[in-house]
């Protein structure tokens, strides 16, 4: 496994190589790179270029109307239940689906979580949706609201972020990718808050 870790916040960025196949490389202080290519990220859901170039268009038309349909209970339960055991795809851990105790509410519980914010345009499209655990959940969101999303640099880093969190269990196995250099004001924040809910130290993340 690469480690990027030593290297100072400043050195390091992810850059775009391609599109079709999605080609993401880290670079780290001016010539080492990391490949990751598109086997590693989750190939059935939307993809980074997509999220930026729909949130501009969401931005910029002011869009609003397009009646959303909602997420209906057959998919509801399709991508929770298939969660049932499975590594929440940004912390590692095992989420629970409670099918016939809905009400109980634990960190490690399944959600449904929108990859692309509703806020930032996100449908609720089979492509924008993954089970997630609530801890994490909660975290993501309380850390996109906090962020400042002034510029469309801002939103762009904001957006990146979000998509490499939902990809981050299956990115670990390839390459280590520093949360804490790449986006030091989300990470901290979501850290915080998903330490609190876990009541554990953020150190013990499964990934
Ligand atoms: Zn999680």
């Amino acid at each position: 496994m690469d480690s990027i870790g030593s290297q100072s916040a400043q050195s390091v960025s992810i850059q775009h190589q391609s599109k079709n196949p999605m080609t993401f490389v880290a670079i780290v202080g001016g010539n080492m790179t990391i490949q990751i290519q598109e086997q590693e990220i989750e190939p059935r859901k939307i993809s980074l270029e997509r999220m930026k170039t729909r949130s501009r268009e969401f931005r910029e038309n002011r869009e609003n109307p397009v009646r959303r349909s909602g997420i209906t209970r057959g998919m509801r339960s399709l991508i929770l239940g298939a969660a049932d055991g499975r590594p929440c795809p940004t912390c590692g851990t095992p989420m629970r689906f409670h099918r016939n105790s809905p009400c109980i509410e634990s960190p490690d519980m399944a959600t449904i979580e929108h990859i692309l914010p509703i806020k930032e345009g996100g449908a609720n499209e089979p492509d924008n949706l993954i089970a997630m655990c609530l801890a994490c959940n909660r975290a993501r969101g309380y850390a996109y609201n906090q962020t400042s999303k002034a510029t469309r640099e801002e939103i762009d880093d904001v957006l990146e972020w979000l998509w490499l969190q939902v990809n981050q269990h299956r990115l670990s196995h390839v390459v280590e990718l520093q949360f804490a250099l790449l986006y030091p004001n989300q990470h901290r924040i979501f850290e915080r808050n998903w330490a609190k809910q876990y009541a554990r130290t953020q150190k013990e993340m499964k990934i």
